[in-house]
């Protein structure tokens, strides 16, 4: 018999209800202790919604975050809360978000531990923190807890448990230490943590071990086999699993240590599987990952039997089958899409189908085709209607695309020369001031918004009600005294749904939820079908903004790499293909833009560094197709338009020749909290255009000084040639209100004027 389970199921509940009790918790209006009832009773929810798996998964629930979880278990807490009052739920806040519960009124506040990527993913988990006098002790009682919860409940349970190598590899070593000086210690808590769960009756433990796809150096690889030689005594069987990648180098390695079996994700690996079965202990199961755990579509079952049904012949028992990761990527259950299309709707499948799909494929490996004849066929039909789609397959979009050649992504002129047209014809004073498009949104703006959404005001009073919100937002710019103005995005929920929803090949869910951090969600629009820009978005908004100036108005767009990189996009073409389809669509709009009159444009291109492959040795195919993407969206335009892009992140440093090759007249960055740290890249590499290192952190209200921002402006004059600077914030000001950004900006504008008297007066002096 096939056995099936799965790796882990979304936390965050099919109508966000832990979002929603945690954020309750969080302002002192509800009790830990219903809010650990809350999470027990989503834990017994979602156990119920894989009740028909062979193995279901605990302790992937978590309260926050799943790393921060095994912090806390392996007693690695940060000193700087450990010594402060209250409980564990209060320490564990405070890492996770800078204050507890019991902080609310006296502001006790810590720094929060640092947030980042987990892996190529959008989930973003707690940064362990390491130095070289951490010690590790065990603290597995939540966990015990929670296998004894599902115990109680009569379910079949494998605990899982994120491996001791990639929980080291994730870290940050605070004092420079060697990480893998901790591993000895470490092993120590492992083992003592598998015996207790042998104790407790536990048969297979899921142990993560992700890092497997990584490029590991030999003390990595070293350290894994010597984890693993140390963990097998105690051990219950260990299932170690890896996902988001090829084993590559690492594939004899992953079989050969000495657990019980062995996950791979197939989406990514298939091409590993034959030569991991070949390579794999005749005593070790084999778990393949073949329903997609990252996106929403529907698996092409009978293709998949087809290629599973030899290797079942061959393994007969030792197969096991899951999705290819955790669930926590993809939203709860597609039924509760009431509104969803319903042709667009048979083709995807959320967790709850996704775990359908494994228990069909398992019935149909173990009993024959037959058994599961009715539920293949409308699979199948599914399939077939999708890939037939007239709604999909758009031949002019797909004819545009072969069309494109180099000249479509050049300026007319390189910058040396664009720059002395544009300089003529925008006479901006020296360290020009601009912000990065949004103005604080206010209830009012949101509630506008969603009158109009949910048919309580017409569209006309709508746009009469945006227009407003931009004379006002026009009306502060001026008085502030800004060189560059924007609209300020006040019709814009977010950045990339907000043209996603104008361009035809994009489907929007109601409560597709995927957890990004702690409670926050994100809701990524689905590309079904060939991208298409059938009329201008923008225009009207930003061509009524500049009727209200005589000052350059900025037109905003989402770059094509950010509207692909944060959606769920298409299995049946390259993510290249899609980008070069959004591309086009994006160009059209930015050709509209200069039409109306508007000459100077942003393209938003957030995501860019997100999208890099988690493999160095693949970063330049990746960098090569999103370059392209931003040339050919931006690079239409005459000399005289000047093209801005914006990042926000500080490490580029290792993508600055890509970013040279946008060839973007300005460019934006997230620099003030790394100090201008960024900044060092320029040592090395000479930044040929125009730069705006951000000056001003809009993710803190702290209003940033004059003598700051002329400090951090200073520092970028030693590296970039004060003429070639702009002064702006860090990113939108969305979340900001405007108590606090009228005065930074005040200041920000205040240190320009002082900049530009100062330094052009060493310059000629
Ligand atoms: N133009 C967008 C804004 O200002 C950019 C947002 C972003 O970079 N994340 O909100
Ligand atoms: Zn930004």
């Amino acid at each position: 018999m096939v056995t099936t389970h799965n790796l882990g199921f979304p936390r965050i509940g099919r109508n966000r209800e832990l979002k929603f009790a945690l954020e309750k918790y969080w302002k002192g209006a509800l009790s830990e202790q219903a809010l650990l009832e809350i999470a027990a009773a989503l834990r017994a929810q979602h156990w119920q919604a894989q009740a028909a798996l062979d193995w279901i998964p605990v302790g992937d629930f978590s309260l926050y975050d799943h790393v921060l979880d095994t912090s806390f278990m392996l007693g690695n807490i940060p000193s700087r809360v450990s010594t402060l009052p209250g409980d564990e739920i209060d320490s564990y806040f405070r890492v996770a978000r800078g204050r507890s519960v019991s902080d609310n009124a006296a502001c006790s506040c810590v720094n929060a531990g640092e947030m980042t990527k987990w892996f190529d993913t959008n989930y973003h988990y707690i940064v362990p923190e390491f130095d070289k006098n951490t010690r590790f002790s065990l603290h597995a009682g939540h966990l015990l807890e929670q296998i004894q919860q599902a115990k109680q409940l009569n379910y079949q349970i494998k605990p899982v448990i994120l491996g001791p190598v990639t929980y080291l590899w994730l870290g940050k070593s605070k004092d420079g230490s060697d990480k893998l000086a901790l591993l000895d210690d470490l092993l120590s808590v492992y083992a003592q943590l598998l015996h207790e769960l042998k104790n407790a009756d536990i048969q297979w433990v899921q142990i993560d071990e992700p890092v497997l796809v990584m490029e590991l150096t030999q003390e990595w690889k070293h350290a894994l086999r010597q984890a693993y030689y140390q963990l097998q005594a105690a051990s219950p069987n260990l299932l170690l699993t890896t996902y988001f990648g090829q084993l590559q180098d690492n594939l004899q390695l992953a079989c050969e240590l000495p657990v019980s079996g062995l996950h791979l994700d197939t989406t990514t690996a298939y091409d590993e599987v034959a030569k991991v079965i070949d390579w794999l202990p005749s005593h070790k199961i084999l778990s393949l990952g073949v329903v997609n755990g990252r996106n929403i579509w529907k698996t092409d079952l009978t293709k998949t039997l087809d290629w599973l049904e030899p290797i079942h012949a061959r393994l007969q028992d030792r197969l096991w089958l899951a999705p290819s990761c955790s669930l926590l990527h993809v939203p709860v259950d597609l039924d509760s899409e009431q509104k969803l299309d319903v042709e667009i709707r048979s083709w995807l499948a959320f967790a709850v189908q996704k775990l359908g799909e494994i228990e069909l494929l398992a019935n149909a490996l173990d009993h024959g085709r037959d058994s599961v004849a009715a539920a293949l066929w409308e699979n199948s039909a599914a399939v077939i209607s999708r890939k037939q789609s007239k709604r999909v397959h758009q031949a002019a979009v797909k004819g545009r695309v072969l069309e494109i050649d180099d000249a479509m992504g050049a300026r007319q002129s390189p910058y040396h020369q664009r720059t002395i047209v544009q300089r003529k014809k925008f006479q901006l004073p020296p360290f020009p001031t601009t912000t990065i498009g949004s103005f604080p949104q206010t209830q009012e703006i949101r509630q506008t918004r969603r009158d109009f959404r949910e048919g309580r005001l017409s569209e006309s009073a709508y746009h009469q009600a945006m227009r407003k919100e931009i004379e006002i937002c026009v009306h502060e710019q001026e008085a502030l005294g800004l060189d560059v103005l924007v609209h300020g995005e006040p019709e814009r929920n977010d950045m990339v749904e907000y043209f996603g929803e104008q361009l035809a090949g994009y489907v929007f869910t109601q409560l597709g939820w995927v957890q990004s951090y702690g409670s926050r969600c994100v809701k990524p629009p689905i590309i079904y079908g060939d991208v298409l820009h059938s009329q201008a978005i923008t225009t009207e908004w930003i061509q009524y903004a500049q009727s209200l100036t005589s000052k350059p108005m900025k037109g905003m767009l989402t770059g094509p790499v950010t509207m692909l990189n944060w959606s769920f996009v298409r299995d049946d073409q390259l993510r290249a293909d899609t980008c070069m389809q959004l591309a086009l669509a994006i160009r059209d709009e930015v050709l509209a833009l200069e039409k109306a009159g508007i000459s100077i444009i942003q393209i938003d291109e957030a995501a860019l560094r997100e999208g890099l492959p988690l493999r160095k040795s693949q970063w330049s195919d990746y960098l090569d197709w999103a370059i392209r993407a931003f040339r050919v969206t931006a690079n239409g335009v005459s000399d005289a338009t000047q093209i801005h892009t914006h990042m926000c992140y500080s490490e580029f440093n290792d993508i600055m020749a890509a970013i040279a090759r946008m060839d973007a007249d300005v460019i934006t960055i997230e620099t003030s909290r790394s100090d201008m740290e960024l900044l060092d890249a320029f040592d090395q590499f000479h930044y040929p255009n125009e730069i705006g290192p951000g000056v001003y952190d809009i993710h803190s209200p702290n209003i940033p000084s004059i003598d700051s921002i002329i400090e951090l402006m200073e520092k970028a004059a030693q590296r970039i040639p004060a003429e070639r600077l702009w002064v702006n914030p860090d990113c939108g000001l969305k979340t900001r209100n405007w108590d606090e950004v009228k005065p930074a900006l005040r200041n920000m504008i205040a240190a320009s004027r002082h900049l530009s008297t100062h330094l052009s007066a060493a310059r000629t002096g």
